[in-house]
């Protein structure tokens, strides 16, 4: 089995569903006692944030990177990094790193390929859903993305960050949640991307009447058929 390296913390609240899906997609894969091989950097959310809020995107990547290779040196085979958002960085903490990196994004798209949608509603923070460095990767995969409007993109991302991240669950933020799904459904969206690691702790298949990719659990399943290919 492969040592998968994760590079998580953004947020700690995501990192433990990471955790806990990891564990429990290598219980049912090998069954027994068997648990998943891992390195867990978490780091802590606030510095990233202030970077992010800064838009010092490049001091970010930098910081990723040491981790990235710090993960390697610890004997990781593979890096997952565990948000959406930090894959902007991704080429510049991937610099003078050997080991591979297993995209969310480029996870998310070939699911959704396969599986035969074209049209996904995107519900994100602002950087992911806003910037191109994530929905170009979708695009490439033929897909057509569609965004919430700009209001239900400020509330999308009011909640990741106000509430979500920071381990607050509440029936307000699911039923506001679910409105932005539904809106996005009307407009023409064949499935739902749930674009960030936090967003699954509001929304699944239970409230979303289109197929949902959670991305922290196609990662989480990407990374295990990775480590046990
Ligand atoms: N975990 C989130 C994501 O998947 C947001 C937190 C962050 O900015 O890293 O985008």
């Amino acid at each position: 089995m492969k040592t998968i390296g994760i590079l998580g913390g953004m947020s700690a609240a995501s990192t433990q569903i990471y955790y806990r899906e990891l564990c429990r997609l290598t219980a049912e894969r090998l069954g027994g006692l068997h648990s998943p091989e891992l390195l867990i950097r978490s780091v802590d959310f606030a510095d990233i944030e202030a970077l992010q809020a800064a838009a010092a995107w490049d001091s970010a990547g930098e910081r990723l990177n040491g981790e990235a290779k710090a993960l390697e040196r610890g004997g990781a085979d593979v890096l997952v990094l565990a948000t959406n958002t930090m894959h902007k960085v991704a080429a510049r903490m991937m610099d003078g790193v050997g080991i591979p990196l297993l995209h969310i994004a480029d996870a998310t798209a070939s699911r959704i390929v396969a599986a035969g949608f074209r049209s996904p509603g995107l519900m994100a923070t602002a950087f992911t859903m806003e910037q191109t460095f994530y929905t170009d990767r979708l695009a490439a995969a033929g897909l057509d993305v569609i965004l919430p409007d700009a209001d239900d993109r400020a509330e999308t991302h009011r909640i990741i960050y106000e509430e979500l991240c920071r381990q607050i669950v509440s029936d307000t933020s699911r039923e506001a949640y679910v409105g932005i799904a539904r809106r996005l459904v009307d407009r023409g969206a064949d499935c739902l991307i749930l674009g960030c690691t936090e967003v699954g702790m509001l929304l699944d298949q239970g409230n979303v009447s289109v197929p949902v990719f959670d991305t922290t659990l196609v990662h989480c399943e990407a990374a295990i058929a990775l480590a046990l290919s």
